[in-house]
Protein backbone atom coordinates (compact mmCIF):
# COMPACT_ATOMS: atom_id res chain seq x y z
CA UNK A 1 0.00 0.00 0.00
CA UNK A 2 1.80 3.44 -1.22
CA UNK A 3 0.29 6.71 0.66
CA UNK A 4 0.73 9.97 -0.03
CA UNK A 5 -0.74 12.67 2.26
CA UNK A 6 -2.13 15.43 0.51
CA UNK A 7 -2.52 17.87 3.51
CA UNK A 8 -5.23 18.67 6.32
CA UNK A 9 -7.45 15.40 6.06
CA UNK A 10 -6.55 14.19 2.53
CA UNK A 11 -4.90 10.68 1.57
CA UNK A 12 -4.54 8.87 -1.84
CA UNK A 13 -4.04 5.02 -0.72
CA UNK A 14 -2.56 3.21 -4.12
CA UNK A 15 -2.14 -0.45 -3.80
CA UNK A 16 -3.30 -3.45 -6.47
CA UNK A 17 -3.88 -0.92 -9.15
CA UNK A 18 -6.74 0.51 -6.89
CA UNK A 19 -6.41 4.51 -5.91
CA UNK A 20 -8.42 5.68 -3.64
CA UNK A 21 -8.60 9.44 -3.37
CA UNK A 22 -10.01 10.80 0.19
CA UNK A 23 -11.15 14.55 1.15
CA UNK A 24 -9.15 16.65 -1.56
CA UNK A 25 -9.28 20.80 -0.60
CA UNK A 26 -7.80 21.93 -3.62
CA UNK A 27 -9.65 25.24 -4.28
CA UNK A 28 -9.05 27.97 -2.19
CA UNK A 29 -12.92 28.55 -0.95
CA UNK A 30 -12.00 28.68 2.62
CA UNK A 31 -10.01 31.80 2.02
CA UNK A 32 -13.22 34.01 1.50
CA UNK A 33 -14.06 32.95 5.17
CA UNK A 34 -10.67 33.76 6.29
CA UNK A 35 -8.95 30.71 6.08
CA UNK A 36 -6.01 31.21 3.73
CA UNK A 37 -3.90 27.70 2.92
CA UNK A 38 -0.34 27.99 3.86
CA UNK A 39 0.67 25.17 1.34
CA UNK A 40 -0.33 24.20 -1.77
CA UNK A 41 -2.03 21.26 -2.88
CA UNK A 42 0.58 18.58 -3.30
CA UNK A 43 -0.83 16.80 -6.98
CA UNK A 44 -2.31 18.53 -9.96
CA UNK A 45 -5.71 17.27 -11.03
CA UNK A 46 -3.73 14.79 -13.45
CA UNK A 47 -2.10 13.35 -11.25
CA UNK A 48 -4.54 12.22 -9.21
CA UNK A 49 -6.49 9.58 -11.04
CA UNK A 50 -8.88 8.22 -8.80
CA UNK A 51 -10.92 4.91 -8.91
CA UNK A 52 -12.88 6.35 -6.17
CA UNK A 53 -13.58 9.42 -4.48
CA UNK A 54 -14.34 9.58 -1.07
CA UNK A 55 -15.82 12.71 1.26
CA UNK A 56 -16.01 11.63 5.03
CA UNK A 57 -18.41 14.60 5.77
CA UNK A 58 -19.65 17.59 4.61
CA UNK A 59 -17.26 20.58 5.06
CA UNK A 60 -15.51 22.28 2.69
CA UNK A 61 -12.12 21.30 4.12
CA UNK A 62 -13.11 17.68 3.49
CA UNK A 63 -16.00 18.10 0.42
CA UNK A 64 -14.94 21.18 -1.82
CA UNK A 65 -17.21 21.17 -4.45
CA UNK A 66 -15.22 23.26 -6.85
CA UNK A 67 -12.76 19.78 -6.76
CA UNK A 68 -15.15 17.25 -6.45
CA UNK A 69 -17.00 18.62 -9.56
CA UNK A 70 -13.55 19.10 -11.38
CA UNK A 71 -12.50 15.34 -10.54
CA UNK A 72 -16.03 14.26 -11.42
CA UNK A 73 -15.67 15.82 -14.86
CA UNK A 74 -12.27 14.77 -15.78
CA UNK A 75 -12.51 11.04 -14.57
CA UNK A 76 -16.20 9.87 -15.60
CA UNK A 77 -14.83 6.54 -14.48
CA UNK A 78 -14.12 7.43 -10.98
CA UNK A 79 -16.90 6.50 -8.53
CA UNK A 80 -17.87 9.41 -6.10
CA UNK A 81 -18.96 8.05 -2.26
CA UNK A 82 -19.89 10.37 0.96
CA UNK A 83 -22.62 9.64 3.77
CA UNK A 84 -25.52 10.94 3.01
CA UNK A 85 -24.81 14.56 3.30
CA UNK A 86 -22.40 14.34 1.38
CA UNK A 87 -24.14 12.04 -1.41
CA UNK A 88 -26.65 15.09 -1.29
CA UNK A 89 -24.54 17.54 -1.44
CA UNK A 90 -22.92 16.04 -4.65
CA UNK A 91 -26.60 15.28 -6.42
CA UNK A 92 -26.58 19.32 -5.85
CA UNK A 93 -23.66 19.72 -8.07
CA UNK A 94 -24.93 17.63 -10.87
CA UNK A 95 -22.95 14.60 -10.77
CA UNK A 96 -25.02 11.99 -12.22
CA UNK A 97 -26.55 9.27 -9.64
CA UNK A 98 -25.60 6.53 -10.88
CA UNK A 99 -21.73 6.85 -10.16
CA UNK A 100 -22.85 8.00 -6.53
CA UNK A 101 -22.05 5.06 -3.92
CA UNK A 102 -23.91 5.96 -0.45
CA UNK A 103 -21.34 5.39 2.76
CA UNK A 104 -23.00 3.93 5.42
CA UNK A 105 -20.95 3.07 9.05
CA UNK A 106 -20.74 -0.22 9.15
CA UNK A 107 -21.33 -1.57 5.39
CA UNK A 108 -18.42 -1.90 3.69
CA UNK A 109 -17.82 -0.70 -0.01
CA UNK A 110 -15.32 -2.76 -2.14
CA UNK A 111 -13.02 -1.45 -4.82
CA UNK A 112 -10.68 -3.13 -7.13
CA UNK A 113 -9.15 -5.75 -3.99
CA UNK A 114 -9.53 -3.01 -1.48
CA UNK A 115 -12.16 -3.17 1.12
CA UNK A 116 -13.68 0.43 2.78
CA UNK A 117 -16.02 0.21 5.75
CA UNK A 118 -17.15 3.52 7.02
CA UNK A 119 -17.08 3.70 11.04
CA UNK A 120 -18.10 6.31 13.52
CA UNK A 121 -16.93 9.93 13.61
CA UNK A 122 -17.95 12.59 15.84
CA UNK A 123 -18.55 15.92 14.32
CA UNK A 124 -20.53 18.42 13.72
CA UNK A 125 -21.97 16.97 10.25
CA UNK A 126 -23.48 14.10 12.28
CA UNK A 127 -23.41 11.93 9.55
CA UNK A 128 -19.81 12.51 9.24
CA UNK A 129 -17.59 8.60 9.12
CA UNK A 130 -13.99 7.90 9.65
CA UNK A 131 -12.61 5.19 7.64
CA UNK A 132 -10.96 1.66 8.07
CA UNK A 133 -9.43 0.35 4.42
CA UNK A 134 -8.33 -2.80 3.91
CA UNK A 135 -6.35 -5.14 1.67
CA UNK A 136 -5.48 -8.69 1.68
CA UNK A 137 -2.54 -7.92 4.42
CA UNK A 138 -2.96 -4.69 5.71
CA UNK A 139 -5.65 -2.24 7.79
CA UNK A 140 -5.62 1.02 8.02
CA UNK A 141 -7.72 3.25 10.03
CA UNK A 142 -8.59 6.78 9.14
CA UNK A 143 -9.84 8.51 11.77
CA UNK A 144 -11.63 11.74 9.35
CA UNK A 145 -12.24 14.94 11.41
CA UNK A 146 -13.42 13.37 14.72
CA UNK A 147 -13.84 14.30 18.52
CA UNK A 148 -12.48 11.80 21.14
CA UNK A 149 -15.64 8.52 21.71
CA UNK A 150 -14.67 5.30 24.01
CA UNK A 151 -16.63 3.91 20.82
CA UNK A 152 -14.23 4.70 18.02
CA UNK A 153 -12.40 1.98 19.51
CA UNK A 154 -14.00 -1.09 18.22
CA UNK A 155 -12.92 -4.26 16.88
CA UNK A 156 -13.01 -3.19 13.36
CA UNK A 157 -10.81 -0.27 14.33
CA UNK A 158 -8.39 -2.23 16.38
CA UNK A 159 -4.83 -3.64 15.97
CA UNK A 160 -4.78 -2.31 12.68
CA UNK A 161 -1.20 -1.92 11.06
CA UNK A 162 -1.57 1.95 10.55
CA UNK A 163 -4.14 4.78 12.29
CA UNK A 164 -3.96 8.39 10.55
CA UNK A 165 -5.55 9.91 13.38
CA UNK A 166 -6.48 14.34 13.36
CA UNK A 167 -4.84 16.24 16.16
CA UNK A 168 -5.93 19.76 15.84
CA UNK A 169 -8.21 20.15 18.87
CA UNK A 170 -10.15 22.29 17.76
CA UNK A 171 -13.34 22.63 15.49
CA UNK A 172 -14.86 19.72 16.74
CA UNK A 173 -11.63 17.45 16.56
CA UNK A 174 -9.38 15.49 18.97
CA UNK A 175 -6.73 17.06 20.78
CA UNK A 176 -3.27 15.65 20.76
CA UNK A 177 -3.68 13.98 23.98
CA UNK A 178 -7.17 12.43 23.03
CA UNK A 179 -5.57 11.21 19.81
CA UNK A 180 -2.92 9.57 21.81
CA UNK A 181 -5.74 8.03 23.73
CA UNK A 182 -7.06 6.21 20.81
CA UNK A 183 -3.70 4.79 19.71
CA UNK A 184 -3.13 3.61 22.78
CA UNK A 185 -6.25 1.62 22.86
CA UNK A 186 -6.46 0.57 19.19
CA UNK A 187 -2.45 -0.58 19.48
CA UNK A 188 -1.65 0.16 15.77
CA UNK A 189 1.94 -0.21 14.64
CA UNK A 190 2.44 2.77 13.16
CA UNK A 191 0.55 6.30 14.21
CA UNK A 192 0.44 9.19 12.19
CA UNK A 193 -1.03 12.90 13.01
CA UNK A 194 -3.10 14.72 10.46
CA UNK A 195 -5.13 17.31 9.81
CA UNK A 196 -2.66 20.32 10.44
CA UNK A 197 -0.78 22.59 9.03
CA UNK A 198 -2.92 24.09 5.96
CA UNK A 199 -4.31 26.90 7.60
CA UNK A 200 -2.91 29.21 10.50
CA UNK A 201 -5.96 29.49 12.52
CA UNK A 202 -6.46 25.70 12.98
CA UNK A 203 -3.11 24.12 13.55
CA UNK A 204 -1.23 22.64 15.96
CA UNK A 205 2.79 21.22 16.65
CA UNK A 206 2.35 17.34 15.83
CA UNK A 207 5.86 17.15 17.57
CA UNK A 208 4.23 16.02 20.92
CA UNK A 209 1.97 13.64 19.56
CA UNK A 210 4.79 11.88 17.34
CA UNK A 211 7.52 12.02 20.91
CA UNK A 212 4.46 9.96 22.67
CA UNK A 213 3.53 7.72 20.14
CA UNK A 214 7.30 6.27 20.40
CA UNK A 215 7.63 6.09 23.94
CA UNK A 216 4.46 3.75 23.61
CA UNK A 217 6.78 1.65 21.38
CA UNK A 218 4.47 2.63 18.06
CA UNK A 219 5.88 3.61 15.13
CA UNK A 220 5.24 8.21 14.25
CA UNK A 221 6.61 10.32 11.97
CA UNK A 222 5.38 13.26 10.77
CA UNK A 223 4.41 13.34 7.11
CA UNK A 224 5.25 15.67 4.30
CA UNK A 225 2.50 16.87 2.35
CA UNK A 226 2.85 15.37 -1.35
CA UNK A 227 5.79 12.75 0.50
CA UNK A 228 4.56 9.18 -0.50
CA UNK A 229 5.10 6.36 2.20
CA UNK A 230 4.89 2.37 2.05
CA UNK A 231 3.16 0.53 4.35
ZN1 LIG B 1 -11.63 19.11 8.69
Amino acid sequence: MKITWLTQGSFLFESTGTRILVDPYMSDCLESKGLKRLVEFPLSFDELKPDILICTHDHLDHLDPETVQYIAALYPEAAITGPISCYEHFRQLGIAEQRLILLERGKSVVQGKIAITPVLAIHSDPQAVGLVIQTADKKIYLSADSEYDDDLICPLTQNCELILICINGRLGNMSLDEALNVVKAVKPLNALPMHYGLFAENTVDPQPFIDDCIKNSINSFEMKPGGQFEL
